[in-house]
């Protein structure tokens, strides 16, 4: 396979300016750099628009964030800007077509070196073009599935890249391709199939970038979250202290701290233990009073069955 050659802004079609950023980074972003940028590549740019909305949005806003939609289509050259092609070896369906993906991907590479030759000012900064090679997330039911543990790997790295397949999928050699310039993921959000990578991207842009230091108010809200150490979340209550005849549990008004959290990791223990037991089984620093918990929900439950 011959090394490929990454566009140069003067090698770029006109029309493939390229980037339709669904928010540009602000002043603050040109003074440090963003601490992550991330670039999506898809068919349906419109479909990201809600990551303008809410905390990414605003993360964005602040230049914490770089977020740049590109529009697949851009990187076509026929009448009907054509990315998909019947596939080989019959069968249903359509398949994306590599060459489309090839020139984004490279237009996507070249801003990242420019970023790079900026000067020593951006080559200090933890931003996009802090080096190594750049993460391609290609979204698809045949990836490893996504988790928490994913999205806290992908937080801590400096630029991520999603192709967002339509139809039945990429040709696979543009993927082996991208697998020698990009550090590869290809990345499913669950057992089920979708119709594109638009929304699977949206999921996993927003479960990494809410782990970005300073994207969450409070980052003490994401220590005591669902999945966090590996158990669910304990049920959770405001005001009033009654709602329609149901009462908050009363501990909760008590005061004591101690108490409280001992009830909220018993809630965790016994709702993981209800709803995923596959998540207990993976933990091993369960302490005695937890497994004296898991014990007494145990046979709590076999009573109530009996
Ligand atoms: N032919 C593919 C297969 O059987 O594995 C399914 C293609 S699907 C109709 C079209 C696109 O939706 C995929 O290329 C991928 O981008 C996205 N997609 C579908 N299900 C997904 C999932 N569970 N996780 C992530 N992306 C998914």
């Amino acid at each position: 396979m011959s090394e490929p050659s990454p566009m140069t802004d003067s090698d770029t079609p006109a029309e493939a300016t390229g980037s339709d950023p669904v928010t540009q980074g602000g002043a603050s972003a040109e003074a440090v750099g963003p601490q992550m940028s991330i670039d999506v590549v898809s068919i349906f740019p419109e479909y990201l628009a809600g990551l303008q909305l809410s905390l990414i949005g605003k993360a964005v806003d602040r230049g914490q964030l770089s977020l740049d939609v590109h529009d697949l289509r851009d990187f076509t050259f026929d009448r009907h800007n054509t990315v998909d092609d019947s596939p080989y070896g019959g069968g249903a369906g359509m398949v994306m077509k590599a060459e489309p993906w090839a020139l984004a991907l490279e237009h996507i590479l070249a801003g990242r070196s420019s970023a790079e030759g900026e000067g020593p000012e951006s080559a200090q900064s933890a931003g996009p073009a802090a080096g190594g090679k750049p993460t391609l997330i290609v979204p698809s039911p045949a990836g490893q599935v996504f988790d928490q543990r994913i999205a806290e790997d992908l937080a801590a790295r400096d630029h991520l890249v999603f192709a967002c397949g339509r139809y039945e999928g990429i040709d696979q050699r543009v993927i082996d391709w991208a697998g020698e310039h990009f550090d590869l993921l290809p990345m499913s959000i669950g057992d089920y199939v979708l119709n594109g990578g638009e929304v699977a991207s949206m999921v996993m842009i927003e479960a990494v970038s809410r782990l970005i230091p300073g994207v969450i108010g409070n980052p003490k809200s994401l220590t005591e979250e669902s999945h966090e150490d590996g158990l669910l979340e304990y049920p959770i209550y405001t005001k009033p202290a009654n709602w329609r005849g149901r009462d908050v549990p009363e501990i909760l008004l008590s005061g004591n701290h101690a108490a409280i959290a001992r009830w909220r990791r018993d809630r965790r223990l016994e709702r993981t233990a209800e709803v995923r037991p596959d998540l207990l089984e993976r933990l091993d620093d369960l302490s005695k009073d937890d497994l004296a918990a898991l014990q007494r929900f145990e046979s709590e439950r076999s009573t109530v069955t009996e």
